[in-house]
């Protein structure tokens, strides 16, 4: 970093006990260089220390009653980062991990995101350190219900439309869009991942899996000319990202051998029974290890690290942030993994993805290849404003595209500023560029 090291040490300042935040915008920050060099206009209109600052951020009391009538607070966060080219967009997490460098770090890779999706969607993202494991459904009402009390004062169709993410599903966005409804005394798509009944898109709850898997199709046969087609598959994760890579991942020809939660994972070397999974995670939310109940001869182990000790061609994390480290990445490497796409949110430390760089396996960074989920939930906002419902082949059709354009664009910036087939760089900048040149055109009191 040279002319934008300073403006990352300004945030290093100001945001010093953001871990996760400085992580995330060093990682960018770096990848843009080559763009401040060669487009000085950015760096005299500040893009870059406008581009790292919040446009708003929202952190509020989130009082509910549990079911043994005791009073719970709970906190709240909205960050809104960016609106130069569409109403904020980004998914609610409930975590008890949740605190502001998260919800900032996600807000601000969600900017890019939503860029290379090629739709009109800002960046912004949300959430509360509510953990939803073991409550039931009336406090989760309760909950979601007190929640959108005070986030409904801050979103509207064409302002900000909040989605799902970590322990936020089609449960969870109900009871919020429910209260939103009672509250604005309107029936507006101020929310995506909605059920079908009320305005959701067919095709939203596997958009991110099944996107994944077609923005790693293309970049394997692009770069390498291999594809899913009998390759061994690691998944970390068993929730909605997860579960629906898994299923592409089997429809094009891989046998996914591993699966994960937060308390283990299974290895099942005849590969994995998936509607045994969804019906442990899905249907009856419980623990991975029940698996073995369906697959008795199928390994549980505990913690999760380990999963990617396991040989595999192809491995997609799609669990949570920092979940493979260096470590995981050598051994990863070590026993011939060739790819590694991302389906959580920077679910790679830098130092797994330098070694998945130098080592020049397809690495496809987040941002990029898990934009299938808020591709699909643009395209419902869009169903939304013109009151109809595209067909399910509509949807994955659209979703295909957008996914092989991504890597396309992604690919291309790579190319042109001389990093072919770097995919973090290559992401980073032909995000980053509509985006800027959107802030250049509005000017500095946008
Ligand atoms: P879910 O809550 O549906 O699933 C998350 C899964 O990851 C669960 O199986 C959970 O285990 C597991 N998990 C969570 N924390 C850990 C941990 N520390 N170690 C191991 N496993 C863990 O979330 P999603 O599938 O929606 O999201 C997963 C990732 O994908 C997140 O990074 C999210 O930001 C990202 N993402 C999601 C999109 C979407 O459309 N949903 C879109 C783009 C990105 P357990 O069951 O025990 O809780």
């Amino acid at each position: 970093m040279n002319k934008l090291a300073k403006i990352y040490d300004q945030v290093v300042k100001r945001d010093s006990h953001e871990p996760e935040f400085l992580q995330a915008v060093r990682e960018v920050l770096e990848s843009l260089e080559p763009v401040a060099e060669k487009y000085p206009q950015f760096l005299e209109a500040g893009i870059f220390e406008r581009i790292v600052e919040p446009e708003r951020t929202i952190i509020f009391r989130v009082p509910w009653i549990n079911d043994k009538g005791e009073v719970q607070v709970n906190r709240g966060y909205r960050v809104q980062f960016n609106s130069a080219i569409g109403p904020y967009k980004g998914g609610i997490r409930f975590h008890p991990s949740v605190n502001l460098s998260i919800i900032k770090f996600l807000g601000f890779e969600q900017i890019f995101k939503n860029s290379l999706t090629g739709l009109p969607m800002g960046g912004g993202k949300g959430g509360s350190d509510f953990d939803p494991k073991g409550k039931s459904d009336g406090e989760i009402m309760r909950f979601c219900q007190s929640f959108m009390i005070e986030l409904s004062k801050h979103i509207g169709p064409d302002t900000d439309v909040p989605a799902g993410d970590i322990g936020v599903g089609a449960r969870e966005i109900g009871f919020m869009y429910g209260m939103y409804k009672r509250l604005a005394n309107e029936f507006t798509g101020v929310l995506t991942g909605k059920g079908l009944t009320y305005g959701g898109s067919i095709g939203r709850t596997q958009a991110t899996g099944y996107g994944l898997c077609y923005f790693m199709d293309e970049a394997m046969k692009s770069i390498k000319g291999r594809s899913f087609e009998g390759a061994t598959v690691v998944i970390s994760g068993a929730g909605n990202v997860a579960i629906y890579a898994c299923e592409k991942a089997q429809q094009l020809g891989a046998k996914v051998v591993a699966m994960c939660d937060s308390t283990g994972y299974i290895y099942d070397k005849n590969g994995i029974d998936l509607q045994a999974v969804k019906k442990i995670k899905e249907v009856e939310r419980k623990r991975i290890y029940e698996y073995q109940k369906y697959h008795p001869d199928a390994e549980y182990k505990d913690g999760c690290s380990g999963i990617w000790s396991i040989k595999c061609d192809i491995a997609l994390p799609c669990a949570t942030q920092n979940e493979l480290d260096g470590e995981a990445a050598k051994t990863l490497v070590k026993n011939g993994c060739w790819a590694v796409g991302e389906g959580a949110n920077m679910p790679c430390t830098p130092e797994a993805v330098e070694i998945f760089l130098k080592n020049g396996l397809v690495y496809a960074p987040g941002k990029a290849s898990n934009a299938g989920g808020v591709a699909c939930s643009g395209l419902e906002m869009s169903q939304n404003s013109i009151r109809l419902s595209w067909t399910l082949e509509e949807v994955d059709q659209r979703l295909r595209h957008i996914m092989t354009d991504i890597y396309r664009n992604a690919s291309a910036a790579a190319k042109e500023f001389g990093h072919e087939n770097n995919l973090v760089v290559g992401a980073n900048i032909a995000g980053f560029m509509k985006v800027a040149n959107a802030m250049l055109a509005q000017g500095v009191a946008y």
